[in-house]
């Protein structure tokens, strides 16, 4: 039986690997004509994808709820507003960004005309995670067709009820030479990324980014990787704790807590670490339910992915307690629905799983501290995060945070909405990635900037030639020293 399995498994593949060769051999040689369309014919093309979007919204959110039960108010946020945003502001710019950039000529260049051109990147693949799975997907496809690209896409195998609408979608609005999505696993992502793309877009865990950033040296292929981390939160004694708790428990427990930005700990100033506490508390109560049944109830709330993040957020908080953390407000977790209530810790030791990886999940550390130089210290004794809040009311102190910090992006005053403004870049830096998505920053990752220049017959490097008389010689040393 076991055999029979195999047999038919590795069929399988050695079908589907054959299929994505051929859909890679035909994007390639369709790769110029997609290239060469206008502006024009790219914005019909989102404006299709606009429109399914907008009919098959009810679908949308009846996957993602059979996936992880996510909420319709945060599919409508999170999953359909954040593309449909994306779609819209490159339809509104398209024309713009494809225009040459001129650039101005220096002195040795007066004879020349100059400009930067946007030239699509070609066939690019993107890779998406099982958190945003519609996003994560749609949203760089958009940008990717805006910067006229053939793309081939391959969603996370964890939320396979989206994966295979978006499949639906994908084949109803692009033929296979221009758009393709293969469903599957890692072994479906290996077999891809064999092949020589031009561009890849992964969006994912740092482990898996390091991979992906490996197999692309093979081809020399550029990537945009998107990944994670712990994201530190910082509110300091002058901060305004109500609006601070009313924001992060929103923000963190979205998604349950499943967030790639969303805070993964909590800095509070020692002044306010007990009231704060209780603030959280009570937003929590009033979002989800007064108790932890009714919480559990909550159709306002998404389960754990899989048993497998259900395990490890559960043995991160079993031992985080161990160690003699304090647990403020919830901690129920029921294994037959991946339901982890939304929980608050307080008073952890250091070396705790908690506090060292990312967490992902709807359980929020929060640390009091008395002198900040102390939380700088932690932030910059971990890799360099995908986001860093601040709650503050004292410039000084912001000031003094950016200036001893790195970070993908920054919200002061609030968390994870930098994600939703498309005229800012979202990326992260180092282990939390690389390269920028969204807005004209989405449409630079999927094009080249090639530099083009005219040069006119009166070039002033034909009297720089050889043969290099000492005449030559004078000339090339008056530019040496004074251009
Ligand atoms: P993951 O890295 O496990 O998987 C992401 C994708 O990579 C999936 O499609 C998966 O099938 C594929 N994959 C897995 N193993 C692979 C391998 N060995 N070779 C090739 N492909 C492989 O990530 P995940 O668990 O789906 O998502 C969670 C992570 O994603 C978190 O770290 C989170 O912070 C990060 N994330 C980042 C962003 C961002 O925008 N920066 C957004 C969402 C999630």
């Amino acid at each position: 039986m076991t055999e029979v399995i195999e047999k038919i498994s590795k069929d399988t593949l050695a079908t589907l690997t054959r299929d994505i060769e051929r859909v890679f051999a035909v994007q390639m040689d369709n790769r110029y004509n997609i290239a060469a369309t206008t502006a024009k014919q790219r914005i019909a093309k989102l404006k299709r994808l606009l429109e399914a979007i907008y009919r098959r919204r009810e679908d949308i959110r009846q996957a993602l709820h059979q996936d992880f039960k996510k909420p319709a108010a945060e599919v409508d946020i999170s999953e359909i507003f954040a593309v449909t945003q994306e779609i819209k502001h490159a339809i509104k710019h398209l024309k713009r960004w494809m225009k040459p950039q001129r650039v101005k000529p220096t002195l040795t260049m007066m004879t020349t005309r100059s400009h930067i051109r946007y030239e699509p990147k070609g066939v690019v693949l993107i890779i998406a995670p099982w958190n945003y799975p519609f996003n994560l997907i749609f949203g760089p496809l958009a940008t990717a067709i805006a910067a006229g690209n053939c793309a081939i896409l391959k969603p996370s195998e964890f939320t396979p009820h989206t994966s295979a609408l978006m499949k639906e979608m994908v084949n109803d609005l692009f033929p296979e030479n221009e758009v393709a999505l293969f469903e599957g696993d890692k072994q479906v992502a290996e077999i891809l990324l064999r092949r020589p793309f031009h561009h890849i877009f992964f969006t994912g865990s740092p482990a898996v980014g390091r991979i992906i950033m490996r197999a692309a040296a093979e081809h020399l292929t550029t990537v945009t990787l998107e990944l994670g981390g712990k994201s530190p939160v910082i509110i300091d004694e002058s901060a305004a704790i109500k609006d601070a708790a009313e924001k992060l428990a929103a923000e963190k427990f979205f998604n349950a807590g499943q967030t790639c930005i969303a805070p993964d700990y909590i800095f509070v100033h020692q002044r306010h670490h007990e009231a704060f506490l209780k603030l959280l508390e009570q937003q929590i109560r009033s979002a989800y339910g007064q108790n932890p049944a009714e919480r559990e109830a909550s159709p306002y709330f998404a389960r754990v992915i899989n048993p497998e993040h259900f395990q490890r957020l559960s043995n991160m908080v079993e031992q985080a307690l161990e160690k003699g953390a304090r647990m403020v407000v919830g901690g129920k977790f029921n294994p037959e629905d991946n339901y982890i209530a939304p929980t608050v810790l307080t008073d952890l030791p250091e070396d705790t799983p908690l506090l060292q990886e990312e967490i992902f999940g709807p359980v929020l550390p929060v640390m009091p501290y008395e002198d900040l130089s102390t939380v700088l210290q932690f932030i910059n004794g971990h890799p360099k995060p995908l986001a860093l809040y601040v709650f503050s009311r004292r410039r000084k102190n912001i000031e003094r945070i950016f200036a001893n910090t790195s970070a993908g992006g920054s919200c002061i005053n609030d968390s994870a909405v930098q994600f939703l403004h498309p005229n800012l870049p979202f990326g992260g830096i180092n282990n939390s990635g690389f390269g920028n998505s969204h807005g004209f920053y989405g449409f630079r990752a999927f094009s080249h900037e090639r530099a083009v220049l005219k040069q006119s017959i009166y070039s002033p490097f034909k009297l720089l030639s050889p043969p290099y008389t000492p005449r030559v010689q004078r000339l090339i040393d008056l530019v040496v020293k004074y251009l």
